[in-house]
């Protein structure tokens, strides 16, 4: 037996003792022709390893080939290089166990690694140079703080362990928004997290089963291109006018004030007065719809239903009959 084989066969001999140290490793095949090993730390972060021994083994480089259903192939591919690169390190010893440790350990460190098709998403296509973007492996959280024009927010989007089966966490840390927006940014942005890990309450027959799915590319989808992008900018639907101040310092927080800033459910911003003349104005038939983008206008400050919004109105419209009339006969 030639020493190459000779060591080849002692190596996968202590493999299948020294895997076992290794809590989420599976050995699938161990032959010299091929070993091939399972990771799984959850259902959305697991790959199998492939091994080809090279016929001067062990004093070149193994060859190691990763396959996921789950990472995708950037990752993959990266994940590949550095396993080559710690092959290297380890010329004419075994290399399988401390490759096989150097990529379970990666699992561990790099929490993030279940979302990185959603993180190159936002990176290419939704940030730009006044933005800042960290990523956080030792806490699994990605740090994004937005800008546009003179408004800013700071959102804290932490991957639990479980994701995407579990439900991400959407933070605001710091922004100089009207806390009536925050508030709305926020709720908007977990209720997409939650809508992507629970099943809807009513299900349409011919909806297919619920399957949970990544929620961080479309909860940065809503808070960048529909929140921080648009909204510093925006105009009041009704009037044509700046809904926020160009200035940050002069944002309106009297929420009677008639030029307060409103946002409504669609995302467009009124301001309050104009808003108000608008929801009390008929036509009310199928509620009050956006005359921006044509939704239905939702807001706790006019829950009326149409009829009473109706009612409310053709009170007021009597009241000034009645005044006229007055007045008419005043000047006669
Ligand atoms: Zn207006
Ligand atoms: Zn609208």
């Amino acid at each position: 037996m030639s020493e190459g084989i000779q060591f080849i066969q002692e190596e996968l001999k202590d493999l299948k003792e020294k895997l076992k140290k290794l809590e989420d490793a599976e050995l699938i095949t161990c032959v010299p022709s091929m070993v091939r090993i399972h990771i799984t730390k959850t259902a959305h972060k697991n790959l199998a390893i492939c091994w080809i021994f090279p016929n001067d083994y062990p004093n070149s480089p193994i060859v190691t080939e990763l396959k996921s259903k789950v990472f995708s192939t950037k990752l993959l591919d990266g994940l590949t290089k550095m396993c080559d690169a710690e092959a290297k390190k380890h010329i004419g010893r075994q290399q399988i166990i401390l490759i096989a440790k150097f990529v379970d350990q990666f699992l561990e460190e790099n929490p993030l690694c279940v979302c990185s098709d959603e993180i190159s998403y936002i990176k290419n296509k939704l940030i730009t140079e006044k933005d800042e973007f960290k990523l956080k492996q030792k806490n699994s959280q990605v740090i994004m703080k937005l800008s546009q024009d003179n408004y800013y927010f700071t959102v804290k989007c932490s991957i639990p362990l479980g994701y995407h089966s579990e439900q991400m966490k959407v933070e605001i840390t710091s922004h100089n928004f009207p806390e009536i927006f925050l508030r709305n940014f926020l709720g908007q942005a977990n209720e997409i997290a939650r809508r992507h890990v629970t099943p809807p309450l009513r299900k349409r027959p011919k909806d297919p089963p619920f399957e949970p799915s990544p929620s961080l590319k479309p909860v940065a989808d809503f808070l960048i291109r529909d929140c921080i992008r648009r909204l510093p900018g925006e105009r009041c639907p009704c009037c044509g006018k700046r809904g926020l101040p160009k200035d940050p310092q002069n944002i309106i927080t009297d929420e009677h004030h008639d030029m307060f800033a409103e946002r409504v459910y669609c995302g467009h911003i009124y301001h309050h007065k104009c808003l108000d003349v608008y929801m009390k104005t008929p036509p009310f038939e199928g509620g009050k719809k956006c005359p921006a983008c044509g939704k239905r206008i939702y807001h706790e400050k006019w829950g009326a239903t149409p009829q009473i919004a109706e009612q409310r109105w053709a009170h007021k419209e009597a009241k000034k009959r009645e005044l006229d009339e007055v007045v008419d006969f005043l000047d006669s």
